[in-house]
């Protein structure tokens, strides 16, 4: 099993659905503008603005970029606590309580897709019931990134056990998938033959981010046809 997400640029519009999702399933903090500008924002799915060509024939495209959930991480190798490993099914996941916010996996991601922790989790009154209990919040000063809703994986497999059955397709899906009004983000397991991910990670149109790197991103994007 090795899980994975196609995201179809034909499809996306860049509405910024899947990111607003993302933010609200995963309890990620919202931040004030000064904050941003002092490059504080917290994103675990960020939109990138790519420009093509030059004024006045210029197009400006936005797409969606969670972690790469690399089969070769190079945040992993770095941490000197083993704070970030990738596991069985090929999740790069964060052990909170065990980081010791030094950064080094920050810098090591080709991707930029880990942000930093500034700030002590609080909530105005009332809004600490709107959280998703489902995910934990993570306390000032650790490295936090996208988990592939990991949490609904979970959920998704201890459903599927106690129904006595296997997990399958459609079981669960991240926040980010289920969001998106395009159907542009499809999620499964890259190598079961009958998940949707499967034949379209095959496609003459897919193609990863920096795939140079050798860091074989599971995160697979679908050129615009032209
Ligand atoms: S910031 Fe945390 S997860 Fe990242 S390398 Fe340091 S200890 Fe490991």
């Amino acid at each position: 099993m090795k899980w994975g997400m196609v995201i179809d640029l034909q499809k996306c519009t860049g509405c910024g659905e899947c990111v607003a999702a993302c933010k609200l399933e995963n309890n990620v903090a919202i931040v004030a503008p000064k904050e941003s500008e002092m490059g504080r924002t917290m994103l675990w799915m960020d939109m990138l603005t790519v420009y093509e060509g030059e004024y006045p024939r210029l197009r400006v495209r936005q797409f969606p970029r969670p972690c790469m959930h690399c089969d070769h991480p190079p945040c992993t190798k770095v941490c000197p606590v083993r704070a970030t490993y990738k596991n069985e099914e090929g999740i790069v996941a964060q052990i909170y309580p065990q980081c010791i916010g030094c950064r080094y996996c920050m810098a090591a991601c080709p991707y930029t897709v880990k942000s930093f922790n500034w700030y002590k989790p609080e909530w105005a009154p009332g809004i600490r019931e709107t959280a998703n209990p489902d995910v934990s919040v993570r306390p000032v000063g650790v490295v936090e990134k996208c988990t592939f809703c990991v949490h609904r994986l979970q959920k998704a497999k201890e459903q599927a056990k106690s129904d006595g059955r296997n997990l399958r397709e459609g079981d669960f899906q991240t926040a980010c998938a289920e969001s998106c009004p395009a159907g542009a983000i499809v999620f499964g397991d890259l190598e079961n033959t009958s998940h949707r991910v499967n034949p379209l990670s095959r496609s003459p149109r897919a193609m990863r981010l920096l795939e140079d790197l050798g860091t074989e991103p599971k995160v697979i994007y679908l050129k615009e046809v032209d």
